[in-house]
């Protein structure tokens, strides 16, 4: 299988407009690099395409040769999933092109764009859809996987402004999905992550929305704070969406120097809508504590992705729960466990959500747990790629605590690599079987399958 994977790689860079880049190419070290640099595989070539017809070509190399493929939008599964070894990797980074519609407030935008490439071309017309909390993430993979970001409570999960998707299929067709057309890819595509073929491109919903009430706030973190702050969140009005992370301050230059090594909530906020009413939502939590930073001001959004990332981890050990509530106990555990931690960072991340997420029905898209009230997101990171067993273990042993053995429900994006016990608390069981029907009719031979993977169903 070897010998004719490579002669057919080699035939098909004379056939592709993209990029067809192997281990003896001087680019191949930086392109086979994923975010999280623990997962150091070789793939047998990286495939910077540029267009759906490059990935046609590619899809069917790997239908016809046995190969392995992994699709990468921006290169951030937990699970590695955008890389192989020995396998073919379809690299949708320069791929990255956004076509935006003002008038009509809709963009059409290749899915190798980064959050924050998207969110700076959409924002120069004051407009924008709600994305994650990181730019470097990549548009394909956060909103196969739902979206969950600073406007969750405002505008929903990036799916809920999902209009159209173009999709190459396992069969190397490029098919168009949105409600009238293959309407079963397109309630797939929504939450089912990459299981039904490599999307080109999306059509999105902008909403007016530029400046707003936003940055981050550090409080000191004691039980009280931690549910106050849920408390606090859950009763603001829709326009505040916010991300907490509990975690032992680090050396920062903002931070005051007394408190490094302590444990504080570090909350990054964003509210959408009038100035006077989101100081009054936001009053509540800066009157938690006092705070140890305040840098809630007004801004333009697109400053949410300002400012450079930090170095990338090897490694991210942890999980995710969805959960209803957060007991002054599970508070009480989260700390105690973080003292506990030998990770080089480990934090446990805490999101409200509800509102625009809550009042989409479970069944209308493949995202079905509309209705958690909170996401709990365990994670444990270190440059020390071989530290990772430890690491799982001390996020697995937090997860139980606070689950009560019963961690029934995750969000996908979060989910590292669980296999199938993974799916099943990513999906209702209701949502696993259309999943597993269209997966069927779309990919029968699993090709899309280094994802959370759904099984086609062989029953139908
Ligand atoms: C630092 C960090 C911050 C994050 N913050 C958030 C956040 O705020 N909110 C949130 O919801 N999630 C967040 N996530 C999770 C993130 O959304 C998922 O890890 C997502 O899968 C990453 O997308 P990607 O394109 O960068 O990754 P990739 O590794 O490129 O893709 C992940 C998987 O998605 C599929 N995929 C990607 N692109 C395509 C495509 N075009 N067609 C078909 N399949 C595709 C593939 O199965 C691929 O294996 C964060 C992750 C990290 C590491």
């Amino acid at each position: 299988m070897q010998d004719t994977l490579s002669n057919r790689i080699s035939t098909l860079r004379g056939a592709l407009n993209g990029k067809v880049i192997g281990a003896d190419d001087p680019r191949y070290d930086d392109v086979r690099r994923v975010f999280f640099t623990g997962f150091d595989r070789r793939p047998a070539a990286v495939v910077r395409v540029t267009d759906a017809a490059d990935i046609a070509r590619v899809v069917g190399l790997a239908r016809e040769t046995g190969a392995e493929l992994a699709v990468r939008s921006g290169g951030h599964s937990r699970a590695g999933h955008g890389t192989s070894e020995g396998g073919i990797v379809i690299d949708l980074s320069a791929m990255n092109a956004v076509e935006i519609d003002p008038d009509n407030r809709t963009a059409w935008a290749q899915t190798g764009v980064t959050a924050g490439g998207y969110t700076a071309q959409t924002s120069v017309h004051g407009l924008t859809t709600g994305l994650g909390d990181t730019a470097s993430v990549g548009l394909g993979g956060i909103t196969l996987g739902g979206g969950i970001g600073y406007l969750v409570r405002q505008t929903g999960l990036t799916i809920d402004d999902v209009l159209a998707a173009e999709v190459v299929t396992a069969d190397g067709e490029l098919l168009r999905a949105d409600e009238q057309s293959h309407p079963d890819l397109f309630w797939a595509l929504r939450g089912g992550g990459g299981n039904f073929g490599v999307v080109t491109r999306l059509k999105l919903r902008l909403h007016a929305i530029d400046r707003v009430i936003g940055g981050m706030l550090l409080l000191p973190a004691r039980p009280g704070v931690i549910t106050g702050l849920v408390a606090a969140a859950d009763a603001a009005d829709e326009g505040l969406s916010l991300i907490a992370n509990v975690l032992k301050a680090p050396p920062l230059p903002f931070i005051p120097a007394e408190q490094h090594g302590r444990p504080m909530v570090m909350i990054q906020m964003v509210y959408a809508g009038d100035a006077e009413a989101g100081a009054r939502a936001i009053a509540p939590i800066r009157a938690l504590a006092t705070p140890l930073a305040d840098m809630v001001r007004p801004i333009r959004y697109p400053e949410m992705y300002a400012g450079a990332e930090g170095p990338a981890p090897a490694y991210a050990a942890g999980t995710n729960m969805l959960v209803d509530e957060l007991s002054t106990e599970a508070a009480e555990t989260i700390l105690a466990h973080l003292e506990t931690a030998t990770a080089a960072i480990a934090a446990v991340q805490v999101r409200v959500l509800g509102g625009a997420m809550a009042r989409v029905a479970d069944d209308a898209t493949a995202f079905g747990h509309r209705r958690a009230r909170l996401m709990v997101n365990i994670a444990a990171m270190d440059p020390r790629a071989e530290t990772g067993p430890e690491h799982e273990a001390w996020a697995a042993e937090l997860a139980t605590a606070l689950a009560d053995g019963a961690a029934e429900r995750a969000y996908l994006g979060f989910v590292g690599d669980e296999g199938q016990d993974g799916v099943r608390r990513a999906y209702p069981p209701a949502t696993l079987e259309r999943l597993a029907r269209a997966k069927r009719r779309y990919d029968p031979d699993n090709l899309f399958h280094l994802n959370l993977n759904v099984v086609p169903d062989a029953a139908r």
